[in-house]
């Protein structure tokens, strides 16, 4: 082959930055890992995207002997990379289930020849009976672990094959192993330390904090109104809404362009070409927003993302922090913003009792769980978001919906006495819907049908909105006064710990809704 060699084992690190990556310096946590894997030690790195975890075990691979084998679970990044260190004069390869036969004979023979500085392979490629018979018959640098959050059950992407990884250090204990990865829940972390046996890797472990995204989560309760309220404050900016579903997701693109917003939807069902121009667009500023599901997003790297929306809720605050971390990477203002619904709560449940094995299903109840404490939690958001990643944050972080606007509460306990007796006299047989006209003394045939009119509750609670009651009612059935039997067209029902309430032995105060998006960032420049 005719490339020069992309480094020389004598040459110095800071020359290779130089030389082959065109860096001027290193950051300092790079500086420590590559240094640890050329002395032959393991390492963790625990950062989040963009924080260039790349160079960590790409460099080591040209300043070791042999070829490094770097684990990657997704074919679309495997080709990314290659392709960028190929340009940059690296002897690098990908082996995956892309590749045709010929190719992947090539990439062996390569292999075998030590002609590779380094290997980009699928994982279930890499624990392969003719693979690792190859491997056991060259020289391996290293073995780079990207996406290590993959080995843990408690990952938001679990993948069997790279629990097996753990194989690799039995048969090759003399090689160092880094694993890498932007997924720092305390237990996904320990998971891949236990799975990988890295006990006494080299660790580091960067903050997750993105001071300049600003969340804020309001009430959902008309959301195409909140988000039309959202977006006027956000003309010409660029931004994602992510929607639960494909089908929220085109309702919601198609109102917006039917409003006069330049928005284009994006999900699974669309065709290749169709979601490769929707991302080309999005990227090059031509269109300012892409109304998605969570497929968008994965490998966009667009600096200027000025607000990520949720829609509905995410399935978990790994997602959550994944998604809103789209936003604002150029590290100007950004907003993230919530549109929590209780509703949603039942719906991503129902998602959950689905499908998956017992033991998967618990462990996304319980990340769901986090995700709506998160929602309903009254502290500073980043102090909450950061600390489920096991990160302490000294103070209130200043730039969420809670620390800028903190919570007001009131007594509800006259106005929750008025629900739960409302409750109790239509039978304990109708939902929120009806239990709110009869508060509010609505005259709908139905009501004159049923006589509702005539219950003492009927029009004891007109002087409040229709929001005010729904709010209330869902905060009744999430401190457990109340049960909705969701089987059983959402009848809500009185539990024990109505009593109390309703016989005047025990106070309830709650949390007004928010449900503004919260105001302009910045003042209107005159
Ligand atoms: P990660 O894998 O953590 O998401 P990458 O390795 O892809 O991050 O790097 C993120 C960005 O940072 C890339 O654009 C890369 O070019 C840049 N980068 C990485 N290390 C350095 C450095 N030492 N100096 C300047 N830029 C760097
Ligand atoms: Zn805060």
């Amino acid at each position: 082959r005719q490339t020069m060699p992309a480094a020389d084992l004598s040459d110095s690190v800071e020359q290779t930055l130089n030389d082959v990556f065109g860096y001027q310096s290193f950051r300092t946590f790079q500086k420590e890992i590559v240094h640890s894997l050329i002395q032959g030690k393991d390492a963790f790195v625990l950062m989040p995207t963009g924080g260039g975890k790349s160079i960590c075990f790409q460099i080591p691979a040209l300043h070791r002997r042999g070829t490094a084998i770097v684990v990657s679970p997704l074919i679309s990044l495997m080709k990314d990379q290659v392709d960028a260190l190929r340009v940059n004069g690296v002897k690098a390869a990908c082996c995956n289930s892309s590749l045709g036969a010929g190719e992947l004979r090539e990439v062996m023979a390569q292999l075998q020849a030590d002609q590779l500085d380094l290997v980009y392979v699928a994982p279930e490629r890499l624990l392969s009976a003719d693979f690792l018979q190859l491997l056991q018959r060259i020289e391996i640098s290293l073995f780079a672990v990207d996406e290590a959050h993959c080995v843990s059950q408690w990952g938001h992407d679990f993948r069997p094959e790279y629990v097996g990884l753990g194989r690799l250090r039995d048969y090759f204990p003399a090689v160092p192993m880094v694993a890498l990865t932007a997924t720092a829940e305390k237990q996904t972390r320990l998971d891949i330390i236990n799975h990988l046996h890295l006990e006494n890797a080299h660790q580091v472990i960067a903050s997750f904090d993105r001071p300049n995204i600003r969340y804020t989560v309001i009430d959902k309760s008309k959301p195409y109104q909140q988000l039309g309220v959202f977006l006027q404050h956000h003309q010409h900016e660029s931004g994602i809404i992510y929607c639960l579903s494909r089908k929220r997701v085109d309702e919601v693109a198609k109102k917006l362009r039917q409003d006069g917003f330049k928005a284009a939807a994006y999900h699974a069902g669309l065709s290749a070409n169709e979601r490769k121009q929707v991302q080309d667009d999005f990227i090059r500023d031509d269109l300012p927003i892409v109304v998605a599901t969570v497929a968008f997003g994965m490998g966009i790297d667009k600096p200027n993302v000025r607000f990520v929306v949720h829609y509905d809720l995410p399935k978990n605050l790994e997602s959550y922090y994944q998604e809103t971390g789209r936003a604002g990477r150029d590290g100007l203002p950004a907003e993230a913003l919530l549109l929590f619904g209780y509703g949603d709560i039942a719906i991503s449940r129902g998602l959950i009792e689905k499908g998956g094995n017992p033991e998967q299903k618990r462990i996304e109840i319980h990340k769901l769980n986090a995700m709506v404490g998160f929602a309903e939690s009254g502290t500073c958001r980043r102090r909450a978001l950061l600390g489920y990643f096991g990160e302490t944050l000294e103070d209130d972080c200043g730039n969420c919906d809670i620390c800028l606007n903190p919570p007001q509460r009131y007594d509800a306990s006259e106005d929750a006495r008025k629900a739960l007796s409302c409750v109790y006299r239509v039978g304990q047989r109708f939902g929120i819907g009806h239990v709110i006209e009869v508060l509010r003394g609505a005259k709908t045939q139905r009501i004159f049908d049923l006589h509702h009119e005539q219950l003492s509750t009927y029009g004891i609670g007109r002087e409040q909105s229709q929001d005010h009651w729904s709010h209330l009612l869902r905060q009744l059935i999430h401190y457990g006064y109340l049960e909705q039997d969701i089987g059983n067209y959402s009848v809500l029902k009185l539990t024990e710990a109505a009593r109390p309430l309703l016989r005047g032995e025990a106070e309830l105060t709650i949390t007004k809704p928010r449900v503004k998006p919260g105001r302009k960032k910045r003042p209107e420049r005159k």
